[in-house]
């Protein structure tokens, strides 16, 4: 009974097996997969354009004086950087006058030094300038000059505001607005109608975040450029903005109630939830992540 029930399933698998395999076969299913970097011009914007590079992206802006790059997005690949420069140079050979860096994790700002050795000034926040100092990554080149509070770059024509909103993901995160063209480039800390992920919240501070989030709202932006692509690469909106910060206003909220019930980290971790979001991407995945990060905050004050 036992032997004939273990052939019936081998069968069975076989069966799927093959069926499967067929599958993978049939030239009528072709996999959809996007190349490895691609540029693209900032549709209604004479020279804003983002450079793609696997799942992470940046921002550069071209005039007749030279180049404005920011985050070189080269972690674990200086490829990356090398194929950024070739794609602006098939734009224009003006010089590369500037590397900005949005803030210091190195998945964004590793392998500079090719816009470096290009000839760019490396700006960045002064904290992140602080942070990598001290950490010395072999692959990050440390800054030139840094911004504060506000800072305006003004070249070819051409004005991109670097502007430091607070603490959020990090506490090194500089926007960059660009006034006339009403475009931001700001990187990882607003989700696109997602759930911030286990890495976005790892470095961040509660409700600071949320401060940063709404300094950076009164910014005369309409569309953000992300460090991640959004969902089918279209850009960030205010209301994509917003949002985040209402599910962070009721995260909070909900973890505070949680917390003066001594229930951080446990229960809270797995008790806690906002369904009112469970339709953001990533809520399954990713809500759990957050109401730790909120506990810590609110349970033991770090
Ligand atoms: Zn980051």
């Amino acid at each position: 009974m036992q032997n004939k029930t273990l052939i019936t399933l081998s069968a069975a698998l076989f069966t799927a097996g093959l069926a499967t395999s067929a599958l993978a076969q049939a030239p009528a299913q072709p996999a959809a997969q996007p190349p490895m970097f691609a540029t693209t011009k900032v549709e209604g914007t004479d020279n804003v354009y983002i450079f793609r590079y696997q799942n992470h992206q940046a921002m550069f802006v071209v005039t007749p004086a030279g180049v404005i790059v920011t985050d070189p997005i080269s972690y674990g690949r200086p490829q990356a950087a090398k194929a950024y420069l070739d794609e602006i140079r098939k734009i224009t050979q003006a010089p590369i006058k500037y590397l900005v860096y949005s803030h210091h994790h190195y998945d964004h700002i590793a392998g500079g030094k090719v816009f470096k050795d290009a000839g760019a000034t490396v700006i960045s926040h002064r904290r992140a300038k602080e942070r990598l100092v001290e950490l010395k990554a072999p692959d990050v080149v440390i800054p030139d000059q840094v911004v504060d509070g506000k800072r305006s770059i003004k070249l070819g024509g051409t004005t991109l505001d670097l502007i430091y909103t607070g603490r959020n993901h990090s506490d090194s995160s500089l926007v960059m607005l660009l006034p006339k063209e009403k475009v931001l480039f700001a990187v990882d800390f607003n989700s696109l109608g997602a759930v911030p992920s286990r890495l976005a919240v790892n470095d961040s501070y509660p409700t600071e975040w949320e401060t940063s989030l709404k300094k950076t709202l009164a910014l005369g932006w309409e569309r953000m450029i992300p460090g991640h692509p959004g969902p089918n690469g279209r850009l960030g909106t205010r209301k994509d903005m917003e949002e985040q910060i209402a599910f962070m206003t009721d995260l909070a909220a909900e973890v505070k109630k949680a917390s003066d019930a001594g229930k951080c980290f446990d229960p809270a971790t797995k008790e806690v939830r906002v369904p009112k979001y469970a339709t953001l991407a990533q809520y399954e995945q990713n809500i759990e992540w957050n109401v730790h990060r909120w506990c810590g905050y609110y349970g033991r004050g770090i």
